[in-house]
């Protein structure tokens, strides 16, 4: 089986270049063909040698993937199904979620997730492996709106501080000059928390955090995010707060909505004391039901009653719109082809 270009810098492009003969420059030009003329073959890089080319395509492609399926909700989302390369039986899915002058691609970072989070699909159908950064760069490229992406969110399927290197590897090819050229402020990670990597991350990139908390009380956040017992919630906010939230990079909670389980005003208080003083802003997400599931979203009236509570105390608190739930590709419900709904 072929190796595929999409994903490598321009230092390892140059590496693969003198093996196949061809200057180092050449690993410039892959680099440029692939990032910015979004090439799709090798024949299409004129400005290497035939013979270069030649060399190159006995063991190298492009390996740009197109999607197995795609779905358009009522609301203009679209879903995409993407094979996952050398695991004929994985797909994972990434979502392009249009809003005004804005296309958002929410994008898969692994094949399941071993997090296990008791009210996500994709947790549910356990772990298949990390997708590595051709598989991510590729849910980018092969949409139909690539070209008119303007943000990412890493909080599609799996745990994108489970797989750092690779979710690394393409914030640097999205945000460096010779690649994409975004500004990290395009680009939000989301994360239950995965401390070690969260530092990395904070110390790495200058992308945007998400922090999915669900509930402010350990005890309770670990019947349904086993993740609080490795590395618990308040070491995670002790973490975030040595760190400037206070100029371009944002941090925010990710806070789904289950009735009775974490909208009273314990919680609410609580999350007013956990996150006291830190510049921040609270996602309150709607939950969508899933099978055998022992608790039921709050309704819409309940949301803004806490919603209301924590703006009353002092913290910005908003209730994120739904998107593309007709096509399960709202939060928590993706799972690519795997799972019956
Ligand atoms: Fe994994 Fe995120 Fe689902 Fe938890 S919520 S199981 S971390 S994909």
């Amino acid at each position: 089986m072929k190796q595929r270009l999409l994903g490598k810098t321009p230092e390892e492009l140059k590496q693969i270049a003198l093996e196949a003969g061809l200057p180092a420059f050449a690993g410039k030009q892959m680099a440029q063909w692939l990032y910015t003329r979004r090439a799709r073959t090798l024949q299409e890089m004129t400005n290497l040698s035939k013979a270069g080319r030649e060399t190159l395509s006995q063991n190298w492609e492009v390996g740009m993937a197109f999607p197995l399926d795609v779905q358009t909700s009522a609301d203009g989302t679209r879903k995409y199904l993407f094979p996952v390369e050398g695991k004929p039986s994985d797909a994972v899915e990434a979502v392009m979620i249009p809003d005004q002058d804005r296309k958002t691609l929410c994008v898969s970072s692994q094949a399941g997730c071993k997090m296990g989070c008791k009210f996500c699909m994709t947790g549910r159908q356990g772990f298949h492996g990390n997708l590595d950064a051709a598989d991510i760069l590729n849910q980018f490229f092969a949409i139909d709106e690539a070209d008119g992406l303007t943000n990412a969110v890493f909080m599609g399927m799996g745990e994108p501080l489970d797989n750092w290197e690779q979710v690394k590897k393409v914030i640097d090819i999205l945000t460096a000059p010779w690649g994409l050229a975004w500004s990290p402020k395009r680009i939000t990670l989301s994360t239950i928390g995965v401390l070690p990597n969260l530092k990395r991350f904070l110390d790495e990139s200058r992308c945007h955090l998400a922090v999915s908390l669900h509930n402010p009380f350990p005890e309770e956040r670990l019947e349904m995010m086993p993740v609080q017992k490795a590395w618990p919630l308040e070491e995670v906010i002790r973490l975030i707060r040595q760190y400037d939230f206070t100029g371009q990079r944002r941090v925010s909670f990710e806070y789904t909505v289950f009735d009775g389980w974490n909208n009273t005003k314990r919680h609410a208080d609580a999350l007013l004391r956990l996150l006291s003083g830190l510049e921040c802003r609270v996602n309150l997400i709607r939950f969508h039901q899933i099978p055998d599931f022992p608790y039921g979203a709050a309704s819409l009236p309940q949301m803004e009653a806490f919603r209301d509570r924590l703006s009353r105390g002092g913290l910005t608190a908003t209730i994120r719109a739904s998107r593309g739930e007709d096509i399960f590709a709202a939060c928590g419900l993706l799972a690519g082809k795997h799972m019956q709904l």
